[in-house]
């Protein structure tokens, strides 16, 4: 074994969506921190896309909201077919989750992203603030001293020391249970992923998909994914020009046997692809299979409250994103997950180097952070995937329906309004000027996603219509930011009282919406589809605005 001499404050493992955001965050208090990646090439080990919710852009680490990360394209809304007989064509379709025009996309639910790009982004923001990063290098174990974690072990037998060890390893993960602090998971809690990657004309996808994601739903014998464990079904993001179709399954083993899974997804996709008709008539013809992926991940972990509340830290380490079971329970959404508890970790971790303190009983911070985080607890604890199963295994349409709702329609509104007031409530608490920073995050994304580049330096030559900038609008803009700004700043001087008084009474929001919503969605839905025309119209009009503005009035500097 090889002792490297050279110590750490800070070794963080793995690249993924979490691993660099601790990693910058650290080096950026001036902690010496290393990065380790198992990968030879950033992202390569992480599944290929996904949608990434605006959550966490709005409420996840600053530097991702006023940057220009890489993005496929914003989501505007979830497209649900309920397939109740594929071979008749007998579906219905909630679609009742959608931004309304003229601020969707450009106010987006999500953003659909490659991982690879985007995890290289994350990479090259924290090499810039001073992290060492060595790829190719697999972790094995960790150095354990006097009880404490003291560094890390890599499958060359380096041996690298280090006062804080954060574990970003991913939904695979060895390092916790290693550490002794994580057990293993049951099958049931692993979700299988098989997803296809399709090129597919960008005009041709503008035309079939817009900016929504479709997902499909239906009776284990319409063959939409396979029936094993819970939350049967499939998915399918568009991208700028290229479409991944994704169905996943929690693993079970009935009557102790394995089932075939390689086989029963092909014969599922097969079903789905030449018998959907908006996929075999529209998609089929003119897409092109790329690739053919499997990757697996913990999705039923926060429903389990024994999993739920292993332990997230230990004696001079502290457990992230996936590799920490804060994958979400109803759409495999960890992203924001892992961006904010890798801020937190970073956080926590800066502070016990500076008072010398890695202990178990100081890193609880940690956790306490964590168990208080709305939107971490909302997301690890959604039934409605589980419940989803219970109804296909039922045969309940209006059960499915319900759930379908409840999980990617309007129906969501039902228990996500308390943890996002809460988190908006706070954030605004902490920084007034926040609001104009997201309205120029999505102003800028949208810009961004016109352009086809992410930085303003590249873009310029590209722009075609420098001289017809909108001098009122852009005036406009700034305007309006600069009051919303000088409104809040004013009213800044009650912050306390008024969002504390928040903060308590968005408890309420959760009932008081399911009490609403089932007289107010029909009215909400009918007026949109009344004032379609119009809508649309406006939102051409903000869109060429956007379109020819000034970079800069949307940049966060
Ligand atoms: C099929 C699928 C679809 C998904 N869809 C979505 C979605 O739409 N939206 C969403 O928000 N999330 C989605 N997710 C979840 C999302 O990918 C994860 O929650 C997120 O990547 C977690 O980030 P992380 O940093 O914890 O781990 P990861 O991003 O998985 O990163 C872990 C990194 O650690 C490296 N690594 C692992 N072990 C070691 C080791 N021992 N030594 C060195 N390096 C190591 C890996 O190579 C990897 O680069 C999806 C996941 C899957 C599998």
């Amino acid at each position: 074994m090889t002792e490297n001499s050279e110590e750490f404050d800070v070794i963080v493992v793995g690249a993924g969506f979490g691993g660099p955001i601790a990693a910058k965050i650290c080096a950026d208090a001036g902690l010496k921190t290393l990065l380790i990646e198992r990968s030879k090439n950033i992202g390569d080990k992480v599944i290929s896309g996904l949608t990434i919710p605006f959550y966490g852009f709005l409420f996840g680490p600053s530097f991702i909201r006023d940057g220009n990360p890489p993005f496929e394209r914003p989501a505007d809304g979830i497209v649900n077919y309920i397939i109740k007989d594929i071979n008749t064509s007998d579906i219905d379709i909630d679609d009742s989750l959608r931004v309304p025009k003229p601020i969707g996309p450009i106010i987006a639910f999500g953003y659909n992203t490659y991982c690879k790009p985007f995890c290289e982004w994350e990479v090259k923001k924290a090499v810039e603030a001073g992290v060492v990063v060595k790829t190719s290098t697999t972790v094995i174990d960790i150095i354990k001293e006097d009880g404490f974690i003291k560094g890390i072990i890599t499958d060359s037998d380096e041996k690298i020391s280090s006062k804080m060890v954060i574990d970003a390893e991913g939904s695979q993960g060895l390092l916790a249970i290693k550490a002794g602090i994580r057990e293993k998971y049951p099958p049931e809690t692993i979700s299988l992923a098989d997803t296809y990657d399709y090129e597919l004309p960008k005009p041709l996808i503008d035309r079939i998909f817009g900016h929504s994601v479709k997902m499909c739903w239906g009776w284990d014998e319409q063959k939409v994914a396979p029936p094993l464990g819970y939350g049967n079904g499939l998915m399918v993001w568009p991208y700028r020009e290229s479409l991944h179709f994704m169905q996943d399954q929690c693993l079970s083993i009935n009557h102790n046997k394995v089932p075939n899974i390689s086989k029963l997804f092909e014969e599922y996709h097969n079903n789905i692809t030449t018998k959907l008709s908006w996929w075999k008539d529209q998609v089929a013809p003119k897409a092109k299979l790329r690739a053919r992926m499997w990757e697996g991940f913990e999705i039923y972990v926060g429903l389990d409250n024994r999993l739920r509340n292993m332990p997230n830290y230990t004696d001079g380490m502290i457990l992230i994103g996936d590799a920490a079971g804060l994958e979400s329970t109803e759409l495999c959404d960890g992203v924001p997950a892992a961006w904010f508890s890798a801020e937190i970790a970073a956080k926590v971790t800066i502070e016990a180097i500076k008072l010398n303190n890695t202990s178990k009983s100081f890193l609880k911070k940690y956790d306490d952070k964590i168990k208080s985080h709305p939107i971490i607890q909302w997301s690890i604890s959604g039934r409605n995937r589980y419940d989803l199963r219970e109804a296909q295994i039922e045969h309940d349409e209006v059960k499915l329906k319900k759930y379908i709702h409840n999980g990617w329609g309007l129906g969501s509104l039902t228990h996500f309004t308390t943890p996002l007031l809460k988190i908006l409530f706070s954030s605004i608490k902490n920084d007034t000027s926040i609001i104009t920073k997201w309205i120029k995050m999505y102003f800028r994304y949208y810009q961004n996603w016109i352009y086809e580049t992410y930085e303003f330096s590249e873009r310029t030559n590209k722009s075609k219509i420098l001289s017809k900038r909108p001098e009122f609008g852009q005036l406009l803009f700034t305007s309006l930011l600069t009051m919303i700004d000088a409104g809040l700043k004013i009213v800044s001087r009650f912050k306390r009282l008024y969002s504390n008084t928040l903060i308590s009474l968005s408890e309420f929001a959760n009932p008081f919406i399911s009490k609403v919503l089932p007289k107010f969605e029909p009215i909400f839905l009918r007026l949109i589809r009344l004032f379609e025309p119009f809508l649309n119209k406006l939102s051409k009009k903000l869109i060429v605005f956007i379109e020819r503005a000034n970079p800069k009035i949307f940049s966060a500097a």
